[in-house]
C-alpha cells in the first residue's frame, strides 16, 4: 500500500473528474429495478430489507407483490403481523424477523412521526431494524440527503481505485470525500452499480467500460487484490497475467495483426465475446502507453499490427 489516505493520488481536480466520469456512466446505462424509479422512502425501505440477504434480481418479484399487498405505510401497520411473516416466508425471504421488524418499523412511522418518514440517517435508525447502512441508502435514494454508503463491494472498488489501506473509519473517509455534496441519491446508486456490475472480485474493467479506469491504481498496476479477494489464484486471467501473456507472444513473433494476436493470448478470444477486439485493443494499447509494444495500422487496409518496441 502506498499510504493511507490516498491522498497522493487524489487532488480535488482528479476528484471531480471520477464524481463526472462515474455519474455519467450510471446515467447512461445502468440495471434497471423498480425501486430505482421512485423516491418514495416506504417502497424503498421494502426492496432495502428484501435485499439485505436476497440477490437482487430475486427482490424484483417479492417486492411488487408486497407492494400490492400493501401500497403504503398505513397499510401495513394496520394489518397484523402474522399476515406480514407469513408474506415472507411464503416468497423465501430469509430470516422472519426481517418481516417483523419492518413491520415494527411501519408502525414507528405511523404512531412516533406521525406517518411519515423521517429524513435524516440518525432519525431512520431509530426504526426497527434499520442499522447504519439501510438509515443511509434511505436516507440518500429517498431524500438525496444521506452520507457515502459502503459496503463490501463500495470497498473492494475504493480500495483499488486508490490503493488505500483496509481499515473502516479509512474507507469512510474516502468515501465521503469522493461523494459530490448533495447528490448522495445518485452518487450512491453509482457506486453500487459499479462495485456490482465492474468492480467485482474479478474486475471486469474493460469488458463494461469502468470510467475509472484512467485513474485507477489497480488497474494501473494489474494487481487486482482486494479485502475480499484473498488468493493470488483469483488472478487467473487478470490483466496483469494478459499483458504477460502479450508480451510473451509477441517475442516468439517479429509482428503480429490483432486478429492472429488475440487467439492465442485467450484460447476464448472471439468476436463477440467478453474477450473480444475492444478488449484486446485496450490491453495493446496501454501496452504501448507504457512504452512496451508499438501499434501500426497499415494505411490500406485498416489493419492493427503489433511489435514489441
Ligand atoms: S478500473 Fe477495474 S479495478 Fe479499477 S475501479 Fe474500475 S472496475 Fe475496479
Amino acid at each position: 500500500m502506498s499510504d493511507s489516505s490516498g491522498e497522493a493520488h487524489t487532488h480535488s481536480q482528479n476528484i471531480e473528474q471520477l464524481q463526472t466520469a462515474l455519474v455519467s456512466w450510471y446515467e447512461s446505462d445502468h440495471r434497471s429495478f423498480p425501486w430505482r424509479d421512485t423516491d418514495d422512502p416506504y417502497p424503498i425501505l421494502v426492496s432495502e430489507v428484501m435485499s439485505q440477504q436476497t440477490q437482487l434480481s430475486r427482490v424484483v418479484e417479492p417486492y411488487r407483490d408486497f407492494l400490492d399487498r400493501w401500497p403504503t405505510v398505513e397499510s401495513l401497520a394496520t394489518d397484523e403481523q402474522s399476515a406480514v411473516v407469513q408474506f415472507w416466508s411464503a416468497h423465501s425471504l430469509g430470516y422472519n424477523n426481517r418481516a417483523r421488524y419492518l413491520y415494527t418499523a411501519a408502525n414507528q412511522v405511523i404512531d412516533e412521526f406521525n406517518g411519515e418518514f423521517p429524513r435524516n440517517p440518525d432519525e431512520l435508525e431509530s426504526l426497527m431494524g434499520v442499522g447504519p447502512y439501510t438509515a443511509n441508502a434511505v436516507a440518500s435514494f429517498a431524500f438525496n440527503s444521506g452520507n457515502a454508503v459502503i459496503d463490501t463491494n463500495v470497498k473492494r472498488v475504493l480500495y483499488r481505485l486508490f490503493d488505500i489501506e483496509d481499515e473502516d473509519s479509512v474507507y469512510a473517509e474516502q468515501a465521503q470525500r469522493l461523494m459530490p455534496s448533495n447528490q448522495s441519491r445518485v452518487w450512491n446508486n453509482a457506486m453500487m452499480e459499479l462495485g456490482a456490475v465492474a468492480c467485482q472480485k474479478q474486475p471486469r474493467c474493460d469488458t463494461v467500460g469502468c470510467p475509472w479506469r484512467g485513474q485507477c491504481q489497480a488497474y494501473r498496476k494489474g494487481d487486482f487484490s482486494a479485502p475480499d479477494v484473498q488468493s493470488q489464484t483469483a488472478f487467473e486471467g487478470s490483466r496483469r497475467q494478459m499483458r504477460g501473456r502479450v508480451i510473451a507472444t509477441l517475442g516468439k513473433y517479429e509482428e503480429l495483426p490483432l486478429e492472429k494476436l488475440g487467439p492465442r493470448i485467450r484460447v476464448d478470444y472471439a468476436n463477440d465475446g467478453q474477450y473480444d477486439r475492444e478488449w484486446l485493443r485496450s490491453l495493446v494499447m496501454d501496452l504501448a502507453d507504457d512504452g512496451l509494444v508499438v501499434i501500426k495500422t497499415e494505411t490500406k487496409t485498416g489493419t492493427d499490427r503489433v511489435a514489441l518496441r
